[in-house]
């Protein structure tokens, strides 16, 4: 096939497997983008007030849905995880679990993160409650970095993986696990060799290195965590993500923050990279030759892995050489505040169709 061929490719509506929409007027601002691209949304419940009852669960559904209001397209479904802390009662788990309101768990180590005083400082000091959870059948998201200041920050995800999650799973062989934001080698080793984990990843640990933080003066909106490795790792995750490999599925781990939060002395982790996540995989796909493979990646996998048939809806992306469509990266809030939206670049190469149905004008 030509390259013109692989320059146009239609895939199901994507699901995004790890999303942060935050909450009050940030939600307002960054949902619609989420809601009338995605269809499921598995939504982290890293709020200032961390998400571990099913009944913040339920409520924290309600605003989302409401603030997406008719920007949603018919089939968005926010899927909420509870955040896994000593507060978080089993019984309470499965009744929210069994009700649909809970679709999955979610492992912070305190600090490594935004909003992550409220985890844990051992994964495996869970065990009694991850017994269940691997019983119940329902999916563990880990945010798998070693919060070990002795540990270097570009080795963080594989000391984790080594020291803290392989024993859980030896110990607990049926747990369902997601390692979430893949951003090493060690990490895409890790899921495929363990066979119920799976990984997500993000565009920009797909499409940027750390060279790209550092070398051309500093990107404080490149910013996250786990922090983009080398290139060598890039090439690995690119490996797996065009791989098709039922394994690996998008989280754009998409968290805005405020301008103001981002270029401070000590500016925040997270990159609001949800709006333009298909541009952005597109042109990484396409450099690869392996668009045909998009789907899997964004709208299968993923899906499947989960426990949902993919999409019936369509999106079609058309990379177009001479488009000049101007984008303005900034997201402003009610309240005043902007937010840098990432993967502008690729969204001027590719241009977004949602078809059969869905609304095309959020
Ligand atoms: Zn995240």
């Amino acid at each position: 096939m030509s390259d013109v061929g692989f320059q146009e490719v239609t895939i199901a509506t994507p699901d995004d497997w790890h999303v942060h929409l935050r909450d009050d007027t940030m939600l307002r601002a960054v949902v619609p983008f989420t809601a009338n691209l995605f269809r499921y949304a598995l939504v982290m419940p890293n709020l200032s007030q961390p998400i571990t009852t099913t009944a913040s669960a339920a409520a924290y559904r309600e605003r989302i849905i409401e603030a997406a209001g008719q920007d949603a397209s018919a089939e968005f479904t926010p899927l909420m995880a509870l955040y896994l802390n000593d507060s978080v009662s089993i019984a309470d788990l499965s009744a929210g679990f069994s009700d649909g309101v809970v679709h999955a768990v979610k492992y912070y180590p305190a600090g490594a993160t935004t909003n992550s005083e409220a985890g844990g400082s051992s994964l495996i000091s869970y065990g009694p409650i991850l017994s269940q959870i691997a019983d119940l059948g329902i999916p563990l998201l880990v945010h798998a970095e070693s919060t070990d200041p002795s540990v270097d920050i570009f080795d963080r995800e594989r000391v984790f993986l080594e020291n803290e999650l392989a024993p859980v799973c030896e110990q607990l062989p049926t747990l369902k696990v997601t390692v979430e934001h893949v951003s090493t080698t060690d990490g895409v080793v890790f899921v495929r060799e363990h066979s119920n984990v799976t990984g997500t990843i993000t565009p920009h640990h797909l499409s940027c290195e750390r060279s790209d933080i550092l070398a051309n003066g500093l990107r404080p909106d490149l910013y996250c965590k786990p922090v983009l490795n080398s290139k060598e790792n890039r090439q690995t995750l690119i490996e797996a993500a065009t791989s098709g490999e039922p394994s690996f599925f998008l989280g754009t781990d998409s968290a805005p923050h405020p301008l103001s939060s981002k270029r401070s002395a000590v500016g925040k982790a997270g990159i609001f990279s949800a709006p333009l996540a298909l541009p952005v995989l597109a042109e990484v796909f396409a450099e690869r030759g392996a668009l045909d493979r998009l789907e899997a990646f964004t709208s299968t996998n993923g899906a499947r892995y989960h426990g949902f048939e993919p999409s019936v809806y369509r999106v079609r992306l058309r990379r177009l050489d001479d488009r000049s469509e101007v984008f303005d990266e900034m997201l402003r809030t009610n309240d005043g505040y902007e937010v840098q939206m990432f993967g502008v670049e690729a969204a001027r190469k590719w241009s977004l169709e949602l078809l059969q149905g869905s609304r095309l004008d959020a």
